[in-house]
């Protein structure tokens, strides 16, 4: 029931019934373990996270089967793509939200969930170290150590400041609930300051002068949101200040909405001229005081400040400290997020998943497995392939990895292709070089994308790895995935594939753009509707959907509430 630890000073064994599942704590001065119980035979999974890949992992896997212990500084599932809507009052932050309790519980099974942020991951020892995210007199309360046989890490990302000086200090940004609701009480702020006596028309300028930072799909959404809150709105709470309001949106590219066709980025460009969003690309932010943004023109190097009342940064993601502390712990140094394989394992550990914000598929590795497939089917080392084994040497890397075979059927990769058709029509026995069709699938490792850093990415990795976990006992026995390129038999799971959906950008004014899959492109007021139906569907439970819809609705018929709670 209990096992020992030498940190141990004092030893205190409490049996807790939690959820059905049984556990053993043992604490020292300043630490809790929490084993596993010995008299189950269930595996302990520990899941670190309650977002958009923990959720989605927890509502597929089979509870019953697994102790499973979740860890998360939140305690709830926030629903992302509305956090734009909630800066300005057009859905409220608790519409889109959902306690973890509650998801776990209507899975009708166990699963513990504890408030607290793991800081460490311990690959060796199978533990990981959390700390309570609320403070507590008792200085015992301070660690949770805990077992795990399999750990899923879903922590996402945070944050990417590029270290610009000022930025933490000054700037807003849009990633958590508590973020949109500081934006929103802010943008009041300004509206309140520019409206008080004797505030000079410069000042109120100031106030009013709100810089979007990043005109990636967050930025862009936030400064349609807010165009449309002052236009429909506040413009007329606050009539004698409304001609003082600007929104600035800084972008350093050349473009905005760069992830989508052209046809949205040059719509999306024309649509804030319209509507008087200030748009300046090729803009860099390089310093962000209390009361001014300096930026650096990318052409001229012409640096220029300009004074604001309010900032929101938002210019792509970075790496959460624990994800680079792990990294370095299983010499992953070079990389961004952790690379898994594309059964989702943390390369180098043991036991250990990832998925979401916080990891992508090796691309490298990928490259060297298909190195050894071709020595593989060149047996005699002569560099040459008849064009059939060439052949199924292309439909094995086919089937193994389908982000190739993608590539290889928009004809993206140019070099392959070319060489691709050059071996068709030929005889079967005919030779071919392989060293030509290596260097050219080499381009794959640098024209390959990393999949994008998506709820709709992170939702569907943890759907795949709570199939496997329910399958995992099946599968050992009879495999089914592919044949393994480094050792025999075959793999148990077939790989993760990624299906995209389609994206949306909304662009205010009840105007959407969708790009859906197949490059098919929809712009105007029926993707809006569009988007509307997508997002009530895709709400984690009834209790949101309806939450959600009859904010849409309130803000129709009342428009958005201004008051700063
Ligand atoms: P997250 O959803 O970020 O969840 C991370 C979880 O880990 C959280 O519960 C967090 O509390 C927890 N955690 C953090 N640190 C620790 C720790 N040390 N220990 C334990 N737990 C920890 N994607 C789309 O597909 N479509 C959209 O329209 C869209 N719109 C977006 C709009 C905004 C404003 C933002 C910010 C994101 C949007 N995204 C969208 C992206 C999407 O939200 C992310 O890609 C997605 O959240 C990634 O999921 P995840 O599970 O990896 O991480």
């Amino acid at each position: 029931f209990y096992k020992d630890h030498p940190r141990y000073s004092k030893l205190l064994v409490v049996a807790a019934v939690s959820g059905g599942s049984l556990l053993a704590y043992s604490s020292s001065n300043s630490s809790h373990h929490v084993t596993g119980d010995s008299e189950s035979k269930k595996k302990r999974i520990v899941v670190l996270g309650t977002g958009w890949g923990a959720t989605s992992y927890l509502k597929n896997l089979d509870l019953a089967s697994y102790d499973v212990q979740v860890v998360a500084p939140r305690n709830y599932f926030a629903f992302t793509p509305l956090l734009p809507s909630v800066t300005c009052g057009t859905v409220e932050a608790r519409s889109i939200v959902e306690p973890i309790r509650n998801i776990i519980k209507r899975r009708g099974a166990s699963a513990t969930f504890w408030e607290a942020e793991c800081f460490k991951i311990d690959a060796k020892n199978k533990k990981v170290h959390c700390r309570p995210v609320q403070k507590s007199e008792s200085k015992d309360k301070e660690e949770i150590i805990m077992d795990y046989d399999y750990l899923i890490v879903a922590v996402g990302a945070r944050v990417n400041t590029f270290n610009t000086p000022g930025v933490e200090e000054n700037c807003h940004f849009l990633k958590e609930v508590e973020d949109a609701q500081r934006i929103r009480r802010s943008v009041i702020d300004c509206f309140e300051k520019a409206s008080l006596p004797n505030i000079s028309e410069e000042e109120k300028k100031k106030h009013l002068h709100f810089v979007v930072v990043g005109g990636g799909p967050t930025g862009v959404e936030f400064a349609a949101e807010l165009h449309d809150f002052v236009k429909e709105n506040l413009s007329k709470l606050y009539p004698k200040v409304k001609d003082f309001v600007k929104i600035t949106l800084l972008e350093a590219g050349d473009h905005i909405l760069t992830m989508f066709d052209k046809r949205i980025t040059a719509f999306a460009e024309e649509k804030f001229k319209r509507d008087v969003i200030d748009l300046k690309t090729g803009s860099m932010v390089v310093e962000v005081t209390n009361n001014a943004i300096r930026t650096k023109e990318r052409s001229s190097g012409e640096v220029s400040s300009v004074p604001y009342g309010m900032a929101v940064w938002s210019t792509g993601i970075g790496t959460r400290p624990l994800i680079s502390e792990f990294m370095q712990q299983i010499g992953q140094t070079t990389r961004r997020v952790l690379a898994t394989d594309e059964w989702l394992r943390v390369q180098g550990s043991d036991c250990i998943y990832a998925l979401g914000d916080c990891a992508s598929i090796n691309q490298r590795r990928i490259m060297e497995d298909i190195a050894v497939i071709f020595s593989k089917a060149d047996k005699d080392n002569s560099g040459k392939l008849t064009v059939k084994q060439f052949q199924d040497v292309i439909t094995d890397i086919c089937e193994r990895y389908p982000q190739v075979k993608l590539y290889l059927k928009n004809k993206k990769l140019k070099g392959v292709s070319d060489l691709l058709k050059d071996s068709e029509g030929k005889d079967n026995s005919t030779e071919l070089d392989i060293e030509k069709f290596k260097s050219a699938l080499s381009q794959v490792d640098s024209e390959m994308k990393m999949l994008p850093a998506t709820g709709q990415v992170a939702a569907q990795e943890g759907v795949y790895l709570a199939n496997c976990f329910n399958q995992m006992a099946e599968r050992e026995k009879n495999p089914v995935g592919p044949p393994r390129i480094r050792g025999e038999g075959r793999h148990r799971f077939h790989p993760f594939r990624y299906k995209h959906l389609g994206q949306f950008a909304p662009l205010g004014g009840e105007q959407t753009a969708a790009q859906l899959p197949g490059d098919w492109v929809s712009i105007g007021h029926s993707s809006q509707w569009l988007w509307y139906s997508v997002y009530a569907s895709k709400q984690v439970s009834w209790r949101t959907r309806t939450m959600v819809v009859s904010d849409w609705m309130r803000r129709f018929i009342f428009g958005r509430d201004s008051s700063r709670i």
